[in-house]
């Protein structure tokens, strides 16, 4: 029976631990003290690491790992990431050692050149995506275009509909707060802002979220419907050339948003 928990780091990042109860991989170690007082204090065993993206705040715990474990390193190909032993990207499978689950992977592009996801498909159907889909939310876009970021989400959100998405960061509640300011009227965003809340309020992750909850309420899978195109022109006092322009104005609407 395979767990899947977040450890926090730093500020505001979940570092996703897989489990049997004996042997675990983690997800983006950022930092790895969070991750070794955790391994020792549930007398677990380090198997895998798995990198979604280059950012320090997701591999900078890698090495101060390795030292002590010496563990497979899965990274995307087209990134520098420290001490990689198994280079990733479009269509690839893995079998993460020690636990029994098979991943496969796909190219997302946008946040950073070469982000990877790792995801599953049903019965039990999940999605470790980094910085690039977040809940109610999606990543800067750091090194890549709107087109490519908005090629990658598309990818991400045609996946089953229970997908969990394991994301990097708990931001959900301030970009549900952007959400409900360009869809006002929704329902849907209006019901989640209080669900959120109340974990918060318990101190709980609001991760994982689903993917169709990400389609029913987050503004950046929604660019192409047309009351979000319309609230990003209406932003923008400009009409909406295409998607891409509904979706890059909806980024840079966001970057300014208190
Ligand atoms: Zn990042």
């Amino acid at each position: 029976m395979l767990s899947i928990i977040p450890i926090p780091a730093f500020r505001d990042n979940y570092i996703w631990a897989l489990h049997d109860g004996r042997h675990s991989a983690v997800v983006d170690p950022g930092d790895a003290r969070p991750v070794l007082e955790w391994l020792d204090a549930n007398a677990m065993e380090l198997t895998a690491i798995l990198a979604t993206h280059h950012h320090a705040d997701h591999v900078g715990g890698v090495p101060a790992l390795r030292a002590r474990y010496d563990v497979p390193v899965f990274g995307p190909a087209r990134e520098a990431i420290p001490q990689r032993t198994h280079a990733l990207g479009e269509g690839d499978r893995i079998v993460v050692p020690g636990i029994a689950i098979a991943l496969s992977v796909f190219d997302i592009p946008g946040h950073t050149a070469g982000h990877i996801a790792y995801y599953a498909l049903p019965p039990d159907p999940l999605v470790f995506c980094g910085d690039t889909l977040f809940a109610a939310g999606c990543g800067r876009l750091f090194e890549g275009t709107p087109a490519q970021m908005w090629s990658s989400l598309s990818k991400l959100a045609a996946l089953d509909r229970q997908t969990r998405v394991y994301c990097g960061h708990e931001y959900t509640l301030a970009n549900l707060r952007f959400a409900a300011a360009v869809e006002p009227e929704s329902a849907d965003i209006g019901v989640r802002i209080e669900h959120e809340t109340g974990k918060r309020e318990r101190n709980l992750p609001t991760l994982p979220s689903t993917i169709g909850a990400e389609r029913a309420t987050n503004p950046f899978l929604r660019a192409a419907l047309p009351n979000v195109m319309a609230a990003a022109a209406a932003h923008a006092a400009r009409p909406m050339q295409d998607v891409v322009d509904a979706f890059a104005t909806l980024r840079e609407w966001k970057n300014g948003f208190a």
